[in-house]
């Protein structure tokens, strides 16, 4: 069917930053910052994306792998370090791993972010007041405007109907490159062998937990990779509950008896599908009303447990992951390659949810990543589109590498990136693809962004 109709249209800005999640928040955060009129688009009536919409939490880690050395600074210890002094988080540089706030892993998990998701929600939105970013929520972006090659603007859904926001550069931080998509970039979706993409979870919160019970179960079964992952063990064996993976994956919180739970998993959806996306909010729902009544009946310290909450949308870990000048590999990851473009640096390793089954959640057979590596520019510049970044979930990467650096406080980094380098180019007139590197990388690490332990080495 053809559809005509004209459309009002607003006045341009320098920046145009759809998605307001980590990648979202730091890029319109970081352009505006830099001079340029910013304009930020989101889907909800809040800001958060992950950290709020998806009740995700805590923030992985911000540091190496070995949890020594802090990576991700720059915008995101800003947010972690204003949600602290509010009473809403733990900096990172005072967790360690294999605690609650972890889940009690250690791998991967050491100096995480716990905090709280309506603190998140107020922090954001004071940094985007505060900076004069303009604020259009309840928007939802459907489609992409191209004239020669070039992103010139996006069509916005919203109240008010269909709305034109033209702008010299667009940033697309909604996690499945929706505006890239629409613009006909070229993306890939899932991993190689089958186009299979990670699960979707539904995350939700308990309170009324037993805290004290929860570590005690933990001491006396200090080998359980998750807690509880016996009796989950024998649930399944019996046939009593339909359980949706192995293990209980539990996350204290900075409240008393409240957890977040990770533990819904719905497989086969592809999170760019509304349909199933749907059929997903409804199967996940199931899911944790299954899980509170196994919680209620076998767990240790969950027995007298409520619901909390859930979060007000599914969790999508992956889709479209659009190609940009530079793939990242695996193997980057590594070897902890070192790029001459290098924006960000981060130590969270390969967390592959197995697209296939309910086990999980670490890929087996995929060895330990560096215990730092970088991330070049090259990875949020679309190869075949102008006038348009990327940052967060959505960026050039292979399906192993993009499972380690989807985690919020790298897309953090990605996205202080990709506004800078968009505030640079609409400032100077040129396309992303020709910002200057050495201008880009000393005005992020002006900003108080880090490039890792190698970079600094190379250029001491
Ligand atoms: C189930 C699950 C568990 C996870 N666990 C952790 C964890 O424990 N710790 C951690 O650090 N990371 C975790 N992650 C990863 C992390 O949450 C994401 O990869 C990260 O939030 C990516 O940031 P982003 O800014 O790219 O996208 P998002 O946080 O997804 O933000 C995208 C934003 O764009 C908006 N948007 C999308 N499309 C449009 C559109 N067309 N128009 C307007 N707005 C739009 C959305 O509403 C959203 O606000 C988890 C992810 C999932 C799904």
């Amino acid at each position: 069917m053809l559809y005509q109709r004209d459309i009002p249209v607003e006045s341009e800005t320098d920046v145009l930053v759809i998605g307001s999640g980590p990648s979202g928040l730091s890029a319109a955060v970081a352009a505006a910052r830099n001079g340029a009129s910013v304009r930020l688009v989101e889907r909800f009536g809040f800001l958060g994306g992950n950290l709020t919409a998806g009740l995700v939490g805590p923030c992985m880690t911000s540091f190496s792998l070995d949890g020594s050395i802090q990576l991700v600074r720059g915008i995101f210890d800003e947010f972690a370090t204003r949600m602290e002094s509010l009473g809403g988080a733990v900096h990172p540089s005072k967790t360690i791993g294999g605690t609650p706030y972890s889940g009690f892993m250690k791998y991967g998990h050491e100096a995480v972010t716990p905090f709280d998701p309506e603190t998140a929600k107020i922090v954001a939105m004071d940094l985007c007041v505060e900076e004069e970013v303009e604020l259009l929520l309840h928007s939802f972006v459907v489609d992409t405007l191209i004239e020669n090659g070039e992103v010139t603007g996006v069509v916005v859904a919203n109240k008010s109907g269909l709305i034109v926001l033209p702008a010299k550069i667009v940033v697309d931080c909604t996690g499945d490159g929706d505006v890239a998509a629409r613009g006909e970039a070229k993306f890939e979706h899932g991993r190689v062998k089958d186009g299979a993409t990670q699960p979707v979870t539904l995350f939700f919160r308990v309170a009324d937990v037993d805290d004290a019970k929860v570590d005690e179960y933990k001491r006396d079964y200090p080998d359980e990779n998750f807690p509880f992952e016996h009796i989950v063990e024998q649930a399944h064996s019996e046939g009593s509950y339909t359980l949706p993976r192995r293990g209980v994956q539990l996350f204290k919180t900075l409240e008393p008896g409240v957890w977040r739970v990770n533990t819904t998993r719905v497989l086969g959806v592809d999170g760019t599908n509304a349909k199933e996306l749907s059929e997903a909010e409804v199967t996940a729902r199931n899911q944790v009303r299954e899980l509170m009544r196994f919680f209620h009946d076998r767990l240790p310290g969950l027995e007298n447990c409520r619901l909390l909450d859930t979060a007000a949308t599914i969790g999508v870990r992956e889709t479209r992951r659009v190609v940009g000048e530079y793939v990242l590999t695996l193997d980057d990851l590594l070897q902890g390659r070192q790029f001459d473009d290098v924006i960000a640096a981060a130590g969270y390793p390969v967390d592959i949810h197995s697209p296939s089954s309910t086990d999980g959640p670490f890929d087996e057979g995929i060895p330990p990543t560096a215990n730092t590596y970088e991330i070049p520019y090259r990875c949020l510049v679309p190869e075949s589109i102008d006038s348009l970044l990327l940052a967060g979930r959505c960026v050039s990467a292979t399906h192993e590498a993009l499972a380690a650096i989807r985690v919020m406080p790298p897309s953090f980094a990605m996205g202080e990136a990709s506004g800078t380098a968009a505030a640079l180019a609409s400032k100077s007139g040129v396309q992303p693809r020709d910002v200057s590197i050495s201008v880009l990388q000393a005005q992020l690490l002006k900003q108080g962004a880090s490039f890792g332990p190698n970079y600094e080495l190379r250029n001491a």
